[in-house]
């Protein structure tokens, strides 16, 4: 229980069931006839006949009133057959299905036998996630006994007045309903409750939501507070420098996105920006005109890269700039050797270093900068919450780095990421956070056609069309779910086992493979061959969905792509369609479930990210969406944030109501909120220093 979060009688309070399972109405067989498939039903009956097939398949046959009916499991557990012994009289709940023949049954029905005769047994019976080797009954019992034991006890976090002025019911009530729902509930009732919509859990929902935005908005008000680098310096010259610097002109949305920046740092309080744009969209433009604003005002940039591939780009393709603009590049990983790794360190503590490109070992090392102006997290979806976090603890213990800036100042932020999420979302989760979105791709891109295949056939034509490719001397990829099989994903369809086979089947093209799990210097030497021409197939798992760069690459396939999320496929595929050619992205699928071939049709339909991101919001929920819960984002307990868009945006308004009125909680009515709001930002400790 603790590893799903619960661990006080609290936290049971708040875990909520999933789903409701209505006991109220036993059908008799006679009923059930006219039914529509899909209905949950519970029924009673005298087992005749019981039919096993081996460990396959058992059928079990009930009566009742002359009408009979099949209750059919796949894979029985041993031992089930026993419980249907003919004659008993058995209860099973379900949902009912059509046959071949029109005739109803069920499949995998839940024995309730034992359920409806206990005293607690008839009425609406809440149904919780599956927790390992918990019983789920047993999370039932805990559940009950928490609210018998404090659920009227509970403080009101939502503020007296705020809860009359929406009408809220209190929390007693709320958590009442939702872990044990009324008997009289109506079915419209039953229906919103199941569906999260219920004003029950609109309230929890908003109740954690305001706990959430008042915690952020007090982080971003201490950061605020902090001071950093002032940077007075003329913007319009650091613009100037900068396009001289450049070799090819800013976008329009570059120029915006530059403009907004360098003004962000020009007072005292440290920068917080979230740099959003598609992939290829042309970031790095922005960061480097932040750093040679910086630079000028005398203090340094860090670009923070997540992974080493990524940060020696970062180098080749900065290094003429910075040269241009007059700023002294380095660069520090963990490949470095000791000297040379030394002699950074060195430069970049005697101020030798304007704009430091590195990976997480500049996290590791115990970095001592002159004067640290500015932090760019490039992709920082890839970054673990962790790491982030540690970016902006500067100086505050002694495992951080060390800055010899002037007051202890905090740098500015600046985080880059390709993963945009809609702007409501991205607000309400990150606080006040300054986003700036760079919402045009530079010209002349041509979006890579996106093609879904089914089934074995269609994938031999997408292999088919690589092979064509490599043999006319171009590059591709192939993006693999598994490094090796048996780590999930269909049996063959591993980097490792794929990379094997196709070495075979498109001799004489050579093939390489490349995954997290092989060593750094390892995963260098094939990327750079992969881009120097010396590799033709990359095989890879999703480490190659930052960083390399290879303009020539125009064909991409991705193996069991329903296993992708949406973002991510977008991601990858950008890695694609850099050059001249057309590009081309084949989604392999062997899922035939129409989620999953729609959701994989909306990126094959468009290339804006921003579609495919609001896409996978409305799917899967905001829990899900890559780049939110990996933004640190904090892992709502109503998993289905679409739903709660709305209350995100009263939340925030209430959040801003509530400080506006009592900036420190300091008020009676706030006690409780105030507790809430402690305890929510010290479990959620980097999620509040990200925000900021
Ligand atoms: P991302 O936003 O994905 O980090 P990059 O900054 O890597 O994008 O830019 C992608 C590519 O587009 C790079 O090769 C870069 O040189 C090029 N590029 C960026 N801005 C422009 C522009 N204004 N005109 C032409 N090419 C550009
Ligand atoms: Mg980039």
């Amino acid at each position: 229980m603790a590893e799903r979060g619960v661990c006080r009688v609290r936290d049971l309070l708040y875990f909520f069931p999933r789903a409701y399972e209505d006991y109220r109405r036993v059908y008799g067989l006679a009923e059930i006839g006219a039914l529509p498939s899909g209905t949950s039903v519970v029924v009673r009956g005298t087992v005749v006949r019981v039919h096993r097939f081996f460990r396959r398949l058992l059928d079990v046959h009930l009566a009742d009133g002359g009408v009979t009916l099949r209750a059919r499991w796949f894979r029985p557990n041993v031992g089930m057959a026993k419980t249907y012994a003919r004659g008993t009289e058995v209860a099973l709940a379900g949902s009912l299905r059509r046959g071949k023949g029109g005739e109803a049954e069920l499949v995998h029905p839940r024995n309730v036998t034992a359920l409806l005769t206990e005293s607690a047994g008839a009425g609406i019976r809440p149904r919780y996630s599956l927790v390992p080797k918990v019983p789920g009954r047993t999370i039932e019992k805990l559940a009950t006994a928490a609210l018998d034991a404090v659920g009227c006890k509970l403080p009101e976090i939502l503020p007296e007045s705020l809860r009359a002025r929406l009408g809220l019911p209190g929390i007693a009530e709320a958590l009442s309903f939702v872990h044990r729902p009324p008997p009289s509930v109506t079915e419209t009732d039953l229906a919103a409750l199941a569906a999260g919509t219920s004003p029950a859990q609109r309230r929890l929902a908003l109740e954690e939501l305001l706990v959430l935005q008042v915690g952020l908005a007090r982080e971003r008000a201490r950061v605020r507070g902090q001071p950093a680098l002032v940077c007075g310096v003329d913007s319009g010259q650091s613009l100037g420098r900068v396009r001289a610097a450049l070799p090819f002109v800013p976008t329009p949305a570059q120029n915006r996105a530059m403009a907004a920046v360098l003004d962000a740092m020009a007072g005292g309080a440290p920068m917080q920006c979230l740099l959003q744009g598609d992939v290829g969209s042309g970031k790095t433009a922005v960061a480097f005109a932040a750093a040679v604003h910086v630079a000028r005002a005398r203090g340094q940039t860090l670009l923070m890269a997540p992974t080493t591939v990524l940060a020696e780009q970062h180098q080749r393709t900065l290094g003429p700039w910075a040269e241009r603009a007059g700023l002294r590049l380095g660069l520090l990983h963990a490949g470095l050797l000791p000297a040379e790794r030394r002699r950074v360190l060195a430069a970049a503590e005697a101020g030798a270093v304007d704009l430091l490109v590195g990976t997480h070992a500049l996290l590791e090392d115990r970095l001592r900068l002159a004067c640290l102006g500015l932090c760019v997290v490039d992709e920082q979806h890839r970054f673990g919450v962790r790491q982030r976090a540690r970016l902006r603890r500067l100086g505050e213990d002694e495992n951080s780095w060390q800055s010899a800036a002037p007051e202890g100042i905090v740098p500015h932020l600046l985080v880059l990421s390709a993963t945009p999420i809609p702007r409501t979302l991205a607000l309400s989760l990150y606080g006040d956070l300054d986003i700036v979105t760079l919402d045009a791709l530079p010209p002349g891109r041509k979006p890579v056609d996106t093609r879904i295949c089914r089934g074995a056939e269609e994938r031999q034509a997408a292999y088919g069309a690589l092979k064509e490719v490599v043999t006319k001397g171009g590059q591709g990829f192939v993006i693999c779910p598994a490094i090796v099989d048996g780590d999930g994903g269909r049996q063959g369809a591993s980097a490792v086992a794929l990379g094997r086979g196709l070495r075979a089947s498109l001799a004489p093209a050579r093939v390489a493979v490349l995954h997290g799990q092989l060593a750094v210097e390892k995963q260098r030497q094939v990327a750079n061959a992969f881009r120097d021409g010396a590799v033709d197939v990359l095989v890879a798992t999703t480490v190659v969905e930052v960083g390399v760069d290879v303009p020539s690459a125009q064909i991409m396939i991705i193996e069991d792509a329903d296993r992708f999320g949406l973002a991510q496929l977008h991601q990858l595929r950008g890695r694609v369609g850099r050059g001249q050619e057309q590009a081309t992205c084949y989604l392999l699928t062997s899922s035939f479930a129409p989620d999953a071939l729609s959701r994989l049709a909306v990126v094959a339909a468009t290339s804006d990210g921003f579609r495919i991101a609001e896409e996978d919001l409305r799917c899967r929920g905001a829990g899900d969406l890559q780049g939110t819960r990996q933004a640190g984002a904090p892992e709502l307990r109503f998993a289905d944030l679409s739903a709660y868009l709305g209350l995100l945006e009263l939340a925030r308004a209430e959040a801003r109501a509530v400080l506006d009125a009592d900036p420190e909680l300091a008020l009676p009515e706030h006690a409780a909120l105030a507790r809430a709001v402690r305890e929510r930002l010290c479990r959620a400790r980097p999620i509040a220093e990200e925000a900021g």
